[in-house]
């Protein structure tokens, strides 16, 4: 038998710096919820690309909008007006329900515009005085890999050694209301939320968590800042998961599906009076908003337009669900999440998170594990009743 992957595996690990642990498995293709690694095996995508696949591998509408753009415009910068730019913009305003939209490239890009965005509207809306603009995040966050992100992480390995950290920024624990009540002060700016904890393990704080905060900003002249960079674009059953909540922020940071698996596209959504503080000069990117990116975002919000992924990750997201509630106290001790995504504590003294994606991966099902001995499934909302059901029975088999 003479295999492509350990080879493959091996010139990897030569040539890059180690700051993922993928697991052993190297794909050469994929279509729909179903990729095909260099020996031709096949397998289910349970991880979508941390939810950057939503419609799936290679959907048929983005690719075609993709080629028609690569053959016409991909690039101008920004220092030009292109052809794809207001359309992709007015849609994305549109399906946020917001007056206006940056686009960037990264989800790091787009929290960091967010950020600017916040602290410049609290100097010159708010009134907050030079230099001590706040914003309140929780802990057991994730929004990226930046220098300033990482400031107001609390996970070591994504912190450690990386300083002087960018001030500015209080931590509280997430889904309590009394502390970021407690936390804020005349010179915050913004809460900076993610509506699910996706790294942390697909964690929804308790009901009422979110119309709190939300009250709480209205009362205090601050800023809602949503990172629905992984949690939005139809993953939970709705467009942006903050609305299981009723709850508007009045900032939307996007990214991930955006782009619909194939470029990098982000976005920060919001209204008039905040996002109209930048003035040109003051914030860009080279390919923010770059034609091609443009072209397959504006297929991609036509897509969610239409509500149809929303409801299959509502409809499928059940199954998964009630399927995976059915192993809880056979080898699984918890299940989190809404719609087709789902935080799954094994029980430890089975399995480490690792060992179980490590299992599941031999039986052609490709998950990620996040903290101990929790697993995160998201699979892109293009699979089918049959896909979920055949996951969710190797699942079962590798706790048996
Ligand atoms: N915010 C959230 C909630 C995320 O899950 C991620 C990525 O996992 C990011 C921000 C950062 O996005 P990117 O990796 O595109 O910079």
């Amino acid at each position: 038998l003479d295999l492509r992957t350990p080879a493959a595996l091996a010139d990897a690990e030569r040539w890059t710096a180690h700051n993922y642990h993928p697991l052993p498995v190297v794909i050469a293709d994929a279509e729909g919820a179903w990729v095909t690694d260099v020996d031709g095996r096949r397998y289910l995508d349970f991880l979508a690309g941390y939810s950057a696949l939503n419609f799936g591998h290679r959907h048929p509408g983005l690719v075609a909008a993709a080629h028609a753009q690569l053959d016409r415009l991909t690039l101008t910068s920004r220092a030009f007006v292109h052809d794809q730019f207001a359309d992709f913009c007015h849609g994305l305003a549109e399906l946020c329900g917001k007056d206006l939209v940056l686009p960037m490239n990264t989800g790091a890009e787009a929290v960091e515009t967010g950020i600017k965005v916040a602290r410049k509207w609290g100097y010159q809306v708010k009134g907050v005085p030079a230099g001590q603009a706040e914003i309140i995040v929780a802990d057991g966050n994730f929004h990226g890999r930046t220098t300033t992100i990482i400031s107001f992480s609390t996970d070591p390995d994504a912190r450690d050694d990386f300083g002087p950290y960018t001030p500015g920024f209080k931590i509280v624990p997430y889904g309590d209301l009394a502390a970021l009540a407690a936390a804020v002060t005349p010179n915050t700016v913004a809460v900076l939320l993610e509506p699910i904890q996706g790294e942390a393990g697909v964690l929804i704080p308790g009901e009422g968590y979110f119309a709190g905060v939300r009250t709480l900003c209205d009362d205090n002249n601050v800023l809602f800042i949503a990172d629905e960079i992984q949690s939005g674009l139809g993953r939970t059953g709705k467009t942006f998961a903050i609305e299981h909540e009723g709850v508007v922020p009045d900032m939307y940071l996007l990214g991930k599906a955006l782009g619909g698996g194939i470029v990098p596209v982000s976005a920060v959504a919001a209204n008039r009076d905040v996002l109209g503080v930048l003035q040109p000069g003051q914030h860009g990117s080279t390919f923010g908003g770059n034609p091609l990116a443009c072209a397959v975002g504006a297929a991609v919000v036509r897509l969610l337009a239409t509500g149809e992924f929303q409801e299959r990750s509502a409809r499928l997201g059940a199954l998964l669900h009630e399927r995976l509630g059915e192993l809880v106290g056979h080898g699984v001790l918890a299940v989190r999440g809404r719609g087709l995504w789902a935080g799954v504590d094994i029980d430890p003294a089975l399995l480490t998170g690792r060992q179980a994606v490590e299992r599941l991966a031999e039986r052609g099902v490709l998950a990620k594990d996040t903290h101990g001995s929790t697993i995160r499934l998201a699979p892109p909302l293009v699979v089918t009743e049959e896909d979920l059901e055949y996951a969710v029975a190797q699942l079962k088999a590798i706790l048996a």
